[in-house]
């Protein structure tokens, strides 16, 4: 049924932003909730073109402190406090991550902003099934991967439904990214190509047919640098259930 459905949108998708493609960030609803996953560089204009109220925003889970992970936080905030959103904005992430958007956040000054957002930060230790956030509708939790910082996965359950939707971050193959997307029903896993600590669209196929993913979603792609359809074709001759190349503005529902 509609209400019991939890969704992820897609706003973002791209390893090197271009015309077409914003760096990856999403936007999940489940009930009330409603939280930014990863921050592009135009939160407002892609949570708004998406159909959902920017300040009603209850939050945001950063994966890794890379740039195109996180640049959008301070027009993210900023924006968010022009609109008039007042009290508290929680950000979870592990340590790094906090500590980078801290010290953007105090080039800016932030501390001289009048009546601005409290924002409290969350750590997240890297340890396997960290719990996130959970209500009666949805649980987040996050688990370590394989990338050159310290950065998370996220395994995100409808309680209501029992569905399963993972999002990879940034990782090359290991087997806490296995652990992380164990039956999942939709895996949403990178396949920025052959560069260190990434994944190609046959490493990422071979996670979900390991952690036997009902359906596999290659994200962090580079339409510039290099040939997303090639990346689906490869997926495809290993994982045998459904492929796909994530766009812009999709909806996931599970
Ligand atoms: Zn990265």
């Amino acid at each position: 049924m509609a209400h019991q459905t939890a969704r992820l949108f897609m706003l973002g998708t791209a390893a090197i932003a271009d015309s077409a493609h914003e760096n990856v960030y999403m936007a999940l609803t489940s009930g009330d909730l409603s939280m930014l996953i990863d921050c592009g560089g135009s939160p407002s204009s892609r949570v708004m073109q998406a159909g959902l109220s920017f300040t009603d925003l209850n939050g945001l889970i950063v994966t890794h402190h890379h740039p195109d992970h996180i640049y959008g936080v301070p027009i993210l905030l900023m924006n968010l406090w022009l609109l008039g959103r007042r009290g508290g904005f929680p950000i979870y992430g592990p340590q790094k991550a906090l500590q980078v958007i801290q010290r953007m956040m105090d080039a800016y000054e932030w501390g001289t902003w009048p009546d601005f957002l409290q924002v409290a930060f969350h750590e997240i230790p890297l340890v396997p099934d960290t719990p996130v956030v959970s209500n009666q509708d949805i649980s987040i939790t996050a688990s370590p991967v394989a990338h050159p910082v310290p950065t998370i996965g996220l395994r995100i359950t409808n309680r209501r439904t029992g569905k399963v939707l993972v999002y990879t971050a940034d990782t090359m193959r290991d087997s806490r990214v296995v652990h992380l997307a164990r039956d999942a029903d939709i895996l949403i896993h990178e396949a920025t190509g052959e560069y260190y600590g990434h994944s190609t669209g046959a490493d990422a196929a071979r996670d979900a047919v390991e952690a036997n993913a009902q359906r596999l979603v290659l994200v962090h792609y580079s339409s510039v640098r290099g040939n997303p359809e090639a990346v689906l074709e490869e997926a495809k001759t290993i994982f045998q259930g459904g492929v796909e190349l994530a766009e812009e503005f999709k909806v996931y529902e599970f």
